[in-house]
């Protein structure tokens, strides 16, 4: 669950993205990247493994110029946090770029169908399903908000996506289900974000998407429908809380906002990860390593503060569900002690 953020007006794009991205860092990401549409009529992506400053550095000299484009952080659920996994990701003709934040539930299934018929991958992540099925939809759909309506209608999962085309330039089609995503509207532009915090520098005038919306962005505005093609409006909120109360969400500080954050979180961390239908999960980390999991025969758990009281209830756990002794130590302490190990 990570960061989107999307601009289409008369400004030069790139700092407006980076700017905005740099609004979503405190949620936490891996890498990095944007996608910018040229006067030109070209298409450039760039994306780096790390942090906004790594990304920066890619740019370097070369900034691409240009007045629409999305950009993303992402926080990696399919596949390494590295360059190539890095969003936007792009079809086949390098006509199409797409940022999301969530899950594809049926990436495996809809995958196999596109490799069969022609469509290469370059990525691990289930994303990349997305823009290779806008790409076929486009052959059936004039417009680019017909053909990202057209794919998300096979789609099972959650998603807020961004996706920008050279074949129906000038726009930004969003649409969400499950992950965040409200848009700003400004004079002479419109943004799209996954967070408010990302747009506020440039315009209060917000409004939210539902699951199910499909938004387009242009310079002059925008205008929703629902993924049946049924046309709906979205009223226009104004945003009156100052940038450092937005990034608390309202709350008088940071540490009750992630209190009343924990439900969120916790669904959040768990999102892909469990496998309900098998009653099982699925744990990218853990899972080359079964034989050795299956040897342990006690366990220590260092924290310290927060860590140490969730650690506590990790013991229970542990001893629980796994019948394997478990010990929580001072991390702290412990590296002071000769622990029998
Ligand atoms: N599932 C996608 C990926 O692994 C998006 C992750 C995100 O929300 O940042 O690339």
């Amino acid at each position: 669950m990570c960061g989107i953020i999307g601009y289409v007006g008369t400004s030069d794009v790139v700092p407006i993205l980076l700017e905005g991205l740099r609004r979503l860092e405190y949620r936490g990401y891996d890498s990095a990247g944007l996608a910018v549409l040229t006067p030109q009529n070209r298409l450039v992506v760039l994306k780096e493994a790390g942090k906004i400053a790594a990304l920066e550095a890619l740019l370097n000299g070369s900034t691409p110029r240009g007045s629409c484009g999305v950009a993303h952080t992402r926080w990696a659920t399919h596949g390494a946090p590295n360059q190539v996994n890095a969003h936007p990701h792009v079809s086949k003709a390098l006509d199409i770029a797409l940022v999301h934040n969530g899950i594809i539930e049926n990436a495996a299934l809809l995958k196999k169908g596109l490799q069969e018929r022609g469509y290469p991958f370059r990525s691990e992540t289930d994303t990349e399903v997305l823009v290779h099925l806008i790409d076929e939809a486009f052959q059936r759909n004039a417009s680019l908000e017909d053909a990202v309506a057209a794919a998300l209608l096979q789609v099972e999962g959650t998603y807020g996506i961004a996706v920008v085309s050279l074949r129906d330039p000038g726009k930004i089609v969003a649409a969400r289900h499950g992950s965040p995503l409200l848009l700003g509207v400004g004079e002479g532009e419109t943004l799209v974000a996954s967070d408010a915090a990302a747009l506020v520098a440039r315009t209060r005038n917000v409004v939210y998407l539902s699951d199910g919306d499909v938004a387009v962005l242009t310079p002059e505005g925008f205008t929703t429908f629902r993924l049946d093609g049924t046309s709906v409006s979205r009223p226009v909120h104004r945003i009156e809380w100052d940038l450092g109360a937005i990034e608390k969400g309202g709350f008088p500080h940071f540490m009750l906002k992630e209190i009343f954050e924990q439900p969120a979180a916790l669904r959040d961390v768990l999102r892909g990860r469990l496998l309900l239908g098998e009653g099982s999960s699925r744990l990218g980390g853990l899972k080359d390593h079964e034989a050795q999991l299956a040897e342990i025969q006690r366990i220590v758990i260092t924290a310290c503060g927060t860590s140490w009281h969730a650690a506590l209830l990790g013991e229970l756990m542990l001893e629980e569900m796994a019948r394997i002794p478990t010990e929580v130590e001072y991390a702290s302490e412990f590296r002071y002690k000769n622990p029998v190990l």
